[in-house]
């Protein structure tokens, strides 16, 4: 599959391709070109010539052409979702649901362009004030693998509603729906040149989006590591970034918690996508009173999970999406067992036999007796091994949640308000769900504290990270 530049499929500069393999197969689907900074700068040209047509457009008119994308999408949501689940490796349910949970995005966004876009201030002797909110004009985006179609969704549709042209990077190892996607946009009646894509690696065609001095702000999905390092690199050339980064969200089971529905919230939580989700249920605390109990039921549901290739309608759980997650997964559980960092309660290996062979298939995980320095409790563990700490009190498990540099997300399952309140307060996140964990609809802004990242994203809000304020003061 080509890039897309300037509404045409092109290889890249650098004349190398790249293959994209199946997690679960191991065989080669397809290939991209390896784009380099050339190819950035020739999608930069022409984000630029398309951006005085787009950004004149109404926002409705730009409203109506990201809902006509939406309902193409829709038509197409099984093709879409078969190449997902395919380079990614998700089951194909899940596919499904990222792909339509894209058309949701566009769809919201596009709902919003009939609201006025900037304010009057009446300032009396003084005069009024006009506040006008435009564009900023080219904005690049980088895109992880993990949710590479809703991710996509959630950086392109608002920044496309207020006016901007973009140059966007999908990960190497999952490019081929979202290179699809763009097709269906510009087919949609989005001029060419509005969206382009350009696949590659990060060192190369990432770090020339952040250093393009054209590109006015980037959005970045991505690890924690290489979000510092883009930091860095944004700080050296002034570029404004919306940072979306790992996460090690922790789930609190209050002794009075439904507990069938908190062992199908963790089960989802962790497992879905096999646990690389940002804000997956990373660390599971449970109540003392109920831990036994709960733990067991949890282990006999993780090992009913159905694992394999994501192809097979009764797959409720997928391989890992590269070889190095599941060097660095299997590495974690190594290590754990050496150490003797936890017990393990069930899996710990990669999954071995006929038709797992070939695929980078980890077993569901639960460890138990998790020890306070274990990397499973202090880094961002993006796979499906779930650790479990008991605690005595709320308190206590508040001030242990609160140990790690990330701040995400968070979950309670209680009925009671007070604890509510006091998690809410308490905990380090940028959302907090009670009695339920995962869901991340377009409505609510996302996007967390500390090692977790700058800005947000979704939610109405999300238009002013790609719009400046300019005011016209009329003394009269
Ligand atoms: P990654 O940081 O390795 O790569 C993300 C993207 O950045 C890829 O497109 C990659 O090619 C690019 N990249 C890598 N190095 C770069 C560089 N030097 N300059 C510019 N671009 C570069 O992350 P990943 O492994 O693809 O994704 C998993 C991570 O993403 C996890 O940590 C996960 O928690 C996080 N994530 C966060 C959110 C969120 O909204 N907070 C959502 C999904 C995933």
């Amino acid at each position: 599959m080509y890039m897309r530049i300037n509404g045409a499929e092109v290889p890249s500069a650098s004349a190398k391709w790249r293959d994209v393999v199946n997690p679960a197969t191991g065989e080669v689907i397809g290939t991209v070109p390896d784009g380099i900074s050339e190819d950035i700068r020739a999608a930069v040209d022409s984000a630029e010539l398309a951006f005085p047509g787009w950004s004149e457009k109404t926002m409705r008119e730009r409203g109506v052409l990201l809902f006509r994308a939406a309902t193409i999408v829709r038509e197409e949501h099984k093709r879409i979702a078969r190449i997902l689940t395919m380079e990614q490796g998700k089951p194909l349910r899940e596919a499904t649901d990222e792909v339509r949970g894209f058309c949701n995005v566009l769809e919201f966004y596009a709902g919003l362009s009939s609201q006025p876009a900037g304010d009057a201030v009446r300032l009396g002797g003084q005069g009024d004030c006009m506040v006008m909110h435009e564009p900023l004009g080219v904005c690049g985006a980088i895109i992880p693998w993990n949710m590479p179609v809703l991710i996509m969704g959630w950086k392109v549709a608002p920044a496309l509603l207020a006016g901007n042209t973009m140059v966007v990077k999908p990960s190497s190892t999952a490019p081929l729906a979202v290179l699809s996607l763009a097709k269906i946009i510009e087919d949609a009646g989005i001029p060419p040149g509005v969206l382009n894509i350009v696949s590659g690696s990060g060192g190369s065609a990432g770090e020339a989006i952040i250093t393009h001095p054209s590109i006015q702000k980037v959005s970045f999905t991505g690890s924690c590591a290489t979000g510092c390092h883009i930091r860095k690199l944004a700080g050296s050339c002034n570029k404004d970034l919306v940072l979306e980064l790992g996460g090690s969200d922790p789930m609190i089971v209050m002794h009075d918690a439904d507990v069938q529905k908190a062992v199908e919230g963790a089960l989802r939580g962790r497992f879905y996508n096999a646990g690389q989700v940002c804000t997956a249920v990373k660390r599971l605390y449970v109540h003392q009173d109920i831990a036994e109990s709960f733990v067991h039921l949890l282990k006999v549901r993780v090992e009913s999970l159905h694992v394999g290739n994501g192809l097979d309608p009764q797959v409720e759980m997928g391989p890992l999406n590269n070889r190095q997650q599941y060097d660095t997964i299997s590495g974690i559980m190594n290590s754990v067992k050496e150490n003797g960092e936890g017990t393990i309660q069930t899996g710990g290996s990669p999954f071995k036999g006929e038709g797992y062979d070939n695929g980078y298939f980890f077993q569901p995980t639960l460890v138990g007796d998790v020890a306070d320095d274990s990397a499973l409790l202090t880094g961002e563990i993006f796979g499906p091994v779930l650790p479990i700490v008991v605690f005595p009190d709320i308190g206590t498990a508040i001030s242990q949640v609160n140990r790690s540099p990330y701040g995400l997300g968070a979950s309670v399952w209680t009925r009671d308000l007070a604890t509510v309140k006091r998690v809410f307060q308490d905990v380090h996140a940028g959302i907090v769900w009670v009695n339920r964990h995962l869901t991340v609809p377009p409505e609510i802004p996302f996007g967390g504290m500390k090692d977790s990242g700058v800005g947000r994203e979704n939610g109405y809000r999300a238009i002013d990270e790609y719009t400046r304020t300019k005011t016209l003061f009329l003394g009269w």
